[in-house]
């Protein structure tokens, strides 16, 4: 098959750049490359930045009510190529049809928020701030936004960022995951053919140089990015020091805490679905288990049983396997050595993904899933981001002592407890350091409507990602505040008539 193209979009031109570098694309499920992203540098960066620059005038000046008549067309546009999207989403990822499914569907939820801009956008005015005079606050947009991506949600991440965006009248240069770009591509054609002006939203591709290139350019004026946590930090750091304003989602340990009268069969399908979704590959991963007293004695059997029955494969239709495989082979290889690494520290590698077998795709990225039972604090496997099929268990004796030693991971993004006492779950909820918590459900990403709330090594910044913190982050508010005399003051023109 020949290698898709992986273009940049300037304006209404699409076209492949001539780079010294590209980087491979593979479909995880085959392990065959199915396309090379350009790594694209300082002039192409400029070419796209300079492109929204121009489109900002006219876009910011439309009345939002027919901006968001694009955003309309386009939700429609969206659910008559679900198929296509997931399908697209699949093969260059690898995750589950259902899973991808969900990826598009959260998604759309955003370009159905963003649908309420003329509501979203209103600001604020109070009469008589004193005798005379009154104050109003208008939110308007920046001008260039940046998004920035990571490879493990191809459609719902940049959909998280460039619907709002635009919605508030900002053009947006759009830079994907070098992993993943065809997803993304796609969703541009259709924004395009929903009716969206030339230059509103251009994609740039590359990696490291061409992020460093967007931070630095002068026209750029605010910057949304999502993915690992270091690097969250460095473009938080490097681009508030270019004066940019800048909201940086990091990486996650997700703590799923089970007490001893949990639901077990609820626990066990919600601590399969957090910890093995996506292969594990979330940022809202359960990746740890947390149980209480003798609630491992409970827990252990179901979930394994749960665990063995999961079936690994190819995912690219309904009713493919269960769990896909890993983005790279890299990134399995890296999972493995993690494995090996919690044994050699102690833990007790209960069941062992690593020597699963996919006869009909020998040559795909698969991993099987693994638990790692007797986890302690200060395991390497308990301590990095595993970003992979692996559930650690912790054991403690009481849910004081647990929620200490969770609280004391850098890592902030989310946290859920299993428990029939309201008692545990009001001390859980209360007493976590998470900005995303649930009860009785897994690892719970918030829909649309809620900010996407990550705390302390797992964001960076202030304003979250979408909800009404997201208008907030893609516009800037301006307070006038005006005194026109009143009737019998100055010389006005009642006076004069
Ligand atoms: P990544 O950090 O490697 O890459 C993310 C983006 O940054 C890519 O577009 C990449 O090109 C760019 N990039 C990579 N290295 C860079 C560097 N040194 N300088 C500048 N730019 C660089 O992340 P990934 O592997 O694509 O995605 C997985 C990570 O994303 C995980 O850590 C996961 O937890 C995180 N994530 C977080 C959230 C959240 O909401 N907090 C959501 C999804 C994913």
């Amino acid at each position: 098959m020949p290698l898709h193209p992986v273009p940049n979009l300037i304006g209404s031109e699409w076209f492949v750049p001539e780079t010294k570098e590209v980087s491979p694309v593979y479909n995880p499920s085959t392990g065959e490359l199915i396309a090379e992203t350009p790594m694209c540098g300082a002039d192409h960066v400029d070419a796209v930045v300079q492109n929204a620059h121009e489109a900002f005038a006219d876009w910011s000046e439309m009345p939002p009510v027919e901006r968001i008549r694009v955003l309309f067309r386009y939700k429609i546009l969206l659910e008559d190529h679900f198929e296509e999207l997931t399908h697209m989403i699949t093969r260059e990822h690898g995750k589950t049809w259902t899973e991808a499914r969900g990826d598009i569907r959260r998604g759309i939820e955003v370009v159905e928020y963003a649908c309420g801009i003329t509501e979203l956008m209103k600001g604020e005015v109070l009469e008589n701030v004193a005798r005379g005079i009154d104050c109003e606050m208008v939110k308007q947009p920046h001008g260039v936004c940046v998004g920035i991506c990571p490879y493990n949600f191809p459609a719902l991440v940049p959909m998280w960022m460039f619907p709002l965006a635009i919605a508030c009248g900002n053009t947006f240069v759009f830079k994907p995951s070098e992993k993943v770009p065809l997803t993304g591509i796609r969703l541009i054609e259709l924004l395009k053919e929903a009716g969206l002006p030339d230059g509103v939203l251009n994609i740039v591709q590359g990696g490291r140089e061409c992020v460093d290139a967007l931070l630095e350019h002068p026209l750029v004026r605010a910057v949304s990015f999502v993915g690992s946590s270091p690097v969250a930090k460095y473009i938080f750091e490097k681009g508030t020091r270019n004066g940019k304003r800048v909201q940086a989602a990091g990486g996650a340990k997700n703590f799923v805490f089970v007490l001893p009268d949990a639901d077990i069969p609820n626990t066990v399908g919600g601590l399969t679905d957090a910890a093995f979704g996506c292969a594990g590959q979330r940022c809202m991963a359960g990746s740890t288990a947390v149980a209480i007293g003798k609630a491992a004695d409970r827990l252990i059997p179901s979930l394994a049983e749960r665990v063995y029955g999961l079936r690994v494969g190819p995912t690219d239709r309904e009713n493919g396997a269960g769990m896909g495989a890993v983005i790279n082979p890299a990134h399995r290889d890296r999972i493995s050595q993690l494995l090996e690494g919690s044994v050699q520290e102690g833990a007790d590698l209960l069941i062992d993904g690593r020597g699963v077998r996919v006869e009909e795709e020998p040559n795909g990225f698969y991993l099987g899933p693994s638990i790692v039972d007797r986890v302690k604090a200060e395991m390497t496997i308990a301590k990095d981001e595993v970003f992979g099929p692996v559930l650690n268990v912790m054991r403690f004796d009481d849910l004081e002592e647990a929620i200490a030693e969770a609280n004391r991971t850098p890592f902030g993004n989310g946290a859920c407890i299993y428990t029939q006492s309201g008692k545990a779950a009001r001390e859980f909820k209360h007493r976590i350091k998470a900005g995303m918590v649930g009860i009785n459900v897994g690892v719970p990403a918030p829909l649309a409507y809620f900010p996407f709330a990550g705390w302390d090594y797992s964001f960076f910044g202030d304003l979250h990602l979408q909800g009404r913190e997201g208008v907030m982050f893609y516009t800037r508010h301006k307070v006038t505040t005006s005194r026109w005399f009143s009737f019998g003051e100055g010389d006005i023109w009642h006076k004069e008539g």
